[in-house]
């Protein structure tokens, strides 16, 4: 707990009458507190309380009690001096170390200042663990890369009318040692965050290259595309086009047979000179698609970016109040710009027998086939090409 200010006092009004307030302060404090509880000067103009709680909401309580106790005003050398504090508050079993204790209750003590001073916080434990984790997961990241535990699997887009995979998306997983098989969801934001994204996405990148290769000798009956999902820090950074090329170059892998995804939402957010990088890649025959489409881009994008397919999610269809009108309105613009339509995310047989119906041409989602790991894939498109 610090007092508000106090240094204010001391500076106009000596420090005999700042010694007062500290004795009025400590005296009104104590008034709240019961017997059992320790207050303590630390320095200067700060405090500390230590009080065994049994409800979780007694910290609050004492910390309101303490506030309220600074209210009225001090009288020092005839006038009226308004004090208020700030209080961090820290909660701990007695397996806590004090100064662990004392030193999360600093941390919250001074949010409390920077949010207004006169309040309390409570030390946010959650952040502490985030920040923890988030630095664990780093770490856990860079090695994985190092040893190999990331992996691609592949969700096939069909064309409707005959259910051919015309493409196969690369989705990553991490093969975790001890967790299993790990998400993107679990683990990309992390990345990201760590400035890892690009090193990733290269491996990504490498990877689904080398894939997109080893099909094209295997079936060559089939000339499947394999699409890429890009993240923000990869589409921005100005070493993609090398990053590709080196792909390219290593994995003997052609780049008309790789599709670059990126969201609409990271597209309308683009610099200029990301856009006009990511519209020279059209010179190296790559195509681009603009996933979790929602039909709000600027034309002039569209026109910009070798934009090879526009990837729907089917909930932004099946939700919107007129779904016929919306897919309707989709078609028509798409078809006009000569861009194809892809559904994602169809769950079940009946959403896939209305996407048809509706006239779409291009799904992908779980009615179809769910993200397979390479040999499963491989299979599958083996299958698919001997029918
Ligand atoms: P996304 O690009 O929208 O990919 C589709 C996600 O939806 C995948 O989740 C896929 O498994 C899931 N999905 C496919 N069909 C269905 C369906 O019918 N129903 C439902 N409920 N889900 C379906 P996943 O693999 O967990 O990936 C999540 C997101 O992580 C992707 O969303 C993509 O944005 C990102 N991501 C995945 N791999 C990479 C990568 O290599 N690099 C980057 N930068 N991002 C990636
Ligand atoms: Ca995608």
């Amino acid at each position: 707990m610090d007092l508000d200010r106090f240094k204010l006092v001391n500076d106009s009004l000596g420090h005999a009458a700042g010694d007062q307030l500290l004795v009025e302060a400590s005296r009104r404090f104590q008034e709240c507190l019961r017997s059992t509880d320790t207050l303590a000067r630390l320095a200067g103009d700060e405090f500390a309380v230590l009080a065994e709680v049994q409800d979780p909401a007694d910290p609050a309580r004492i910390a309101e009690r303490l506030i309220e106790a600074l209210r009225p005003p001090f009288l020092l050398n005839g006038e009226e001096v308004y004090m208020s504090a700030s209080i961090g508050v820290a909660v701990g079993d007695w397996t806590r170390r004090p100064e662990d204790l004392l030193r999360e209750a600093d941390t919250a003590m001074y949010r409390a200042k920077a949010a207004g001073r006169n309040r309390y916080q409570y030390f946010e434990e959650a952040m502490h663990l985030e920040a923890v984790r988030q630095l664990h997961l780093e770490g856990e990241i860079r090695r994985a890369l190092e040893r190999g535990e990331f992996v691609l699997h592949y969700q096939p887009v069909v064309r409707l009318q005959d259910q051919v995979p015309v493409e196969m998306e690369a989705l990553i997983r991490w093969r975790h040692p001890r967790d299993g098989l790990r998400l993107p969801a679990e683990f990309l934001e992390a990345a990201e965050r760590a400035g890892l994204g690009p090193t990733l996405g290269a491996w990504v990148l490498g990877e689904a290259c080398r894939q997109a290769r080893a099909w094209a000798t295997r079936i060559p009956q089939s000339p499947v595309v394999v699409s890429v999902n890009l993240s923000a820090s990869q589409v921005q950074d100005p070493q993609l086009p090398d990053r590709l090329t080196a792909a390219f170059q290593t994995t003997g892998a052609s780049p008309r047979t790789l599709r670059l995804e990126v969201s609409e939402r990271v597209l309308a957010s683009l610099p200029p000179e990301a856009l006009h990088r990511l519209g020279r890649l059209g010179s190296l025959e790559l195509g681009v698609h603009v996933d979790d489409f929602h039909n709000s881009l600027a034309p002039d994008l569209l026109q910009w970016l070798p934009i090879r397919a526009l990837k729907v999610p089917w909930a932004v269809i099946s939700t919107s109040p007129e779904p016929r009108q919306a897919a309707h309105r989709l078609l028509t613009g798409a078809r006009d710009r000569r861009i194809p339509v892809v559904v994602k995310g169809v769950e079940d047989p009946q959403a896939l027998e209305e996407v048809a119906a509706m006239g779409f041409e291009y799904a992908e989602g779980f009615a179809i086939a769910r993200p397979m790991d390479p040999e499963a894939a491989t299979a599958y498109l083996l299958g698919v090409n001997g029918r």
